[in-house]
């Protein structure tokens, strides 16, 4: 079979990784990057934006030969999940319930994106285009060609759309989205902390939004502050020691000292692509969807789509493009909505100031925390193991 030639648009963690899989495969691949990625040292300072990977998005990792190249001083397992609402009992999960090792890990994005760009550039049949943007698309079923700033036009058989939630070849198609703003943003917080307790992750839900700790290594941690733009903004405002003494007023379980090491902020935007293809195109990751990110589940979204649609173009290679574009759609769409559809579940029954919905929330987690296989099965599909 003739290899497929397959233009990569944006090498962020799903583009780099959909790039590094396909041309493993021995497909002839083009990534284009408007911002070069550069490797991180091991001695910088945590970076605000992290994840939570899921089991499913490590063994995907290691399946592209990258997990094993991530420093060890930059990742850290967690074995336990916990939820509650304020003034209620808490949903724990343990990752000895379902005899694994961890649940999770979470680990800086940029050196997720770092790894997989040292493994692409190890490979003679990518080409990269750093620096350039699409500036236009002509599509059609049978294969597409691309104009880039200041790098002529490439054409290919197939498109792959990884740049982003305001993805510009989303845009280019005329591919409409349901969006929705939270109007709430959320405030990530970086802190160093003496504390021992490394390997539980939390997140508590009150009426103003959630509060969460995601630990890092090395005594590093990440808090994740939900609240209205105007509280956000406030807390923006504030030095380092001042955010610590909110913090503290704020995070009851923060029972430990820490400092305050770096801040910022992002909108929450809930939006999903009315399709995930147009002839030779196709969309993945963030540029399809965003999801609240209460429950850290939106690159491992994007990991899944990856997944799904990288074993199609390997496996059903005698079907026509368009059959596997729109088998590709029929098994990621439902399942994204799915998942954006229940945190939204989550995330609304938390604000609501109804106290029957309130009370029918802890009425929920409490039977949850007690249900024994139920709790293991649910643990198992957050982590994709199931
Ligand atoms: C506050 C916050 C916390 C989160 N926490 C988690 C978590 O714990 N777990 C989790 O799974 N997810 C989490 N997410 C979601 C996760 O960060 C995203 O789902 C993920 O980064 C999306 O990856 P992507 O590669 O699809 O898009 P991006 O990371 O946006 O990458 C897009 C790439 O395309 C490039 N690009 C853009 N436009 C162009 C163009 N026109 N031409 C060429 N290149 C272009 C960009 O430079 C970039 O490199 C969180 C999100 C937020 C906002």
């Amino acid at each position: 079979m003739q290899n497929r030639e397959v233009i990569v648009i944006g090498g962020g963690m799903v583009g780099a990784l959909t790039a590094l899989l396909l041309a493993r495969q021995g497909e002839l691949v083009h990534l284009v990057e408007k911002t070069p990625c550069t490797m991180p040292s091991v001695d910088e300072a945590f970076d605000l934006r992290v994840s939570a990977f899921s089991a499913q998005s490590k063994n995907l990792l290691e399946l592209a030969g990258v997990w094993d190249l991530i420093p060890a001083n930059r990742l850290c397992a967690y074995r336990g999940l916990q939820t509650w609402e304020r003034g209620s009992s808490k949903l724990k999960f343990d990752s000895a319930d379902i005899g694994i090792d961890a649940l999770g890990y979470i680990a800086e994005n940029r050196w997720i994106q770092a790894v997989l760009w040292q493994a692409l550039k190890e490979l003679n049949n990518v080409t990269f285009y750093e620096n350039r943007e699409v500036k236009g698309i002509n599509n059609s079923d049978s294969g597409v060609s691309v104009d880039l700033d200041n790098a002529g036009q490439i054409s290919a058989d197939l498109l792959i759309a990884c740049d982003g939630a305001n993805s510009a070849v989303r845009q280019l198609l005329n591919i409409g989205i349901t969006a929705w703003d939270y109007r709430q943003q959320c405030m990530l917080i970086n802190i160093k902390t003496n504390s021992t307790q490394q390997d539980i992750t939390w997140q508590e839900f009150r009426e103003t939004g959630p509060c969460a700790f995601l630990p890092l290594a090395d005594n590093n941690a990440s808090l994740v502050w939900y609240h209205n733009p105007r509280k956000i903004n406030q807390l923006k405002s504030l030095s380092n020691a001042q955010l610590k003494d909110a913090v503290k007023a704020e995070f009851a379980p923060l029972d430990f000292d820490f400092e305050v090491q770096d801040k910022a902020s992002f909108p929450l935007t809930r939006r999903h692509a009315h399709s995930y293809y147009k002839g030779a195109c196709v969309l993945l990751g963030d540029a399809a969807h965003t999801i609240n990110p209460l429950a850290g589940q939106g690159v491992n979204l994007g990991f899944k789509d990856v997944e799904c649609l990288v074993d199609l173009l390997h496996n059903s290679r005698d079907l026509p493009l368009q059959s596997i574009l729109k088998r590709y759609e029929n098994r990621r769409k439902p399942a994204n909505l799915l998942m954006q559809t229940a945190m939204d579940v989550f995330y609304k029954g938390s604000k609501c100031e109804l106290s029957s919905v309130r009370l029918l929330r802890k009425g929920i987690l409490g039977l949850a925390q007690n249900s024994g296989a139920l709790k293991n099965r649910v643990m198992k599909y957050a982590m994709g193991l199931q």
